[in-house]
């Protein structure tokens, strides 16, 4: 494929419009915007109306542990899995989240002892998501404490293990890699098991599974995640944290979810009769191009490498492909150190390996920008050169 030439401008908040080429293009965070196209033309089928007398209350069922679920959530979230066959929910327990952020913190409360005098340790394998750092350290809890690379993990204490896969941020299949003989429990954080993705190769069916509406369609603004928890008493559990921290999950919020995951599985389930493209068949055919795109400017400049993935067979897509992850993973030449350094020379913003637990001649980079700033980081890329 050729790397696109910018022609294009850059809209200010002001009304003028600034050139791309002058400014700085963000691909720090994994804002997923990219699907904005797609679901442009999915704006009237999506759309949900709330009368102002609707959704008052704090309660939605108080006939299932996650009290402040509404049903409809609960009901497109299986029919959601069982559509893709990403994960069993049958005989599981489901917990929405303000985010999975929100529940990758009830989890750690759920899963900690709250009596012990020593703090859980929290073990991921490097790179890990540079969050999970982040979001145990913030809190100083008594309850759990950062413990860092999983794959070097040898203390005789019991853990929790992170399993992110495919992997934020190098894109990688994980499974467990803790060798302690101490007690160990595991989260699964499957934010990215989605088709455009990776292929869906089996269905998993662990104790803690994490998801997020987020990287699932890109409506990240709704605040929506979900856990699929196998025991009643860490759901239990994990309900009671995010009633500590706020009281439920928005109902605006799981109305607008569960409108659009019942208009993405009523187009997968009355193929034919429906016009528009397949939402997995366009979101992937887009991680696609975008990282056929990548590996060509990267061949380009040869400044960075990025790892190749295995092909494996996607049993929802029916066909054999490699994984397109959320975010590029990019090691530097010999001769240069400092990545992140680099890029910010050529007005690009991305996050260094230190940030992940590895070395600074890493950086990671949303592959989810608009195709605006994704074009021009492209120009930037495959023009850049060893001295700037
Ligand atoms: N897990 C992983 C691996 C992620 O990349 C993200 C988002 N960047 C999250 C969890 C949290 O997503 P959210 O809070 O938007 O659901």
């Amino acid at each position: 494929p050729t790397v696109p030439t910018n022609k294009n401008s850059f809209p200010c908040s002001n009304g003028t419009t600034l050139p791309l080429t002058n400014s700085i293009i963000n691909l720090d965070q994994g804002d997923p915007v990219v699907l904005g196209t797609y679901w442009k033309k999915m704006s009237e089928e999506c759309t949900v109306v709330i009368k102002g007398s609707d959704l008052m209350s704090y309660i939605s069922d108080t006939s299932n542990v996650c009290w402040f679920m509404l049903p409809e959530m609960s009901d497109a979230i299986k029919r959601l899995h069982s559509v893709i066959g990403n994960a069993v929910t049958e005989d599981k327990h489901i917990v929405v989240g303000n985010g999975s952020t929100q529940l990758f913190q009830a989890a750690l409360f759920a899963l900690s002892h709250s009596h012990s005098s020593q703090p859980i340790n929290v073990v991921a394998s490097a790179p890990y998501y540079s969050e999970y750092q982040e979001e145990v350290e913030v809190v100083r809890s008594r309850m759990y404490q950062w413990g860092g690379d999983a794959a070097v993990y040898d203390k005789n204490e019991p853990y929790i293990e992170v399993v992110c896969s495919p992997n934020n941020p190098d894109g990688t299949l994980q499974i467990p890699v803790v060798r302690s003989e101490a007690e160990g429990k595991l989260i699964h954080d499957l934010a990215y098991y989605w088709p455009q993705y990776t292929p869906i190769t089996h269905q998993p069916d662990h104790d803690v599974m994490l998801f997020t509406f987020s990287k699932c369609t890109g409506h990240a603004g709704s605040r929506i995640g979900w856990a699929i928890v196998k025991d009643i008493e860490v759901a239990r559990k994990m309900t009671r944290f995010v009633q500590m921290s706020s009281i439920g999950v928005a109902k605006e919020s799981q109305t607008r979810v569960a409108k659009i995951i019942k208009v993405i599985c009523d187009s997968y389930q009355n193929y034919g009769s429906v016009e528009s493209e397949l939402f997995f068949e366009y979101s992937k055919s887009k991680m696609r191009e975008r990282w056929e795109k990548l590996r060509a400017a990267i061949g380009q400049s040869k400044i960075f490498t990025v790892a190749k993935f295995p092909k494996a067979y996607c049993n929802f897509t029916n066909e054999s492909s490699e994984t397109y992850p959320g975010f590029a993973w990019l090691k530097c030449e010999e001769g240069i150190d400092d990545a992140e350094g680099y890029l910010r020379k050529l007005k690009i913003l991305s996050r260094g390996g230190e940030r992940f637990g590895v070395g600074p001649n890493y950086v990671r980079l949303s592959m989810l920008a608009s195709d605006k700033v994704f074009n021009e980081f492209l120009v930037r890329l495959s023009n850049a050169k060893r001295d700037i």
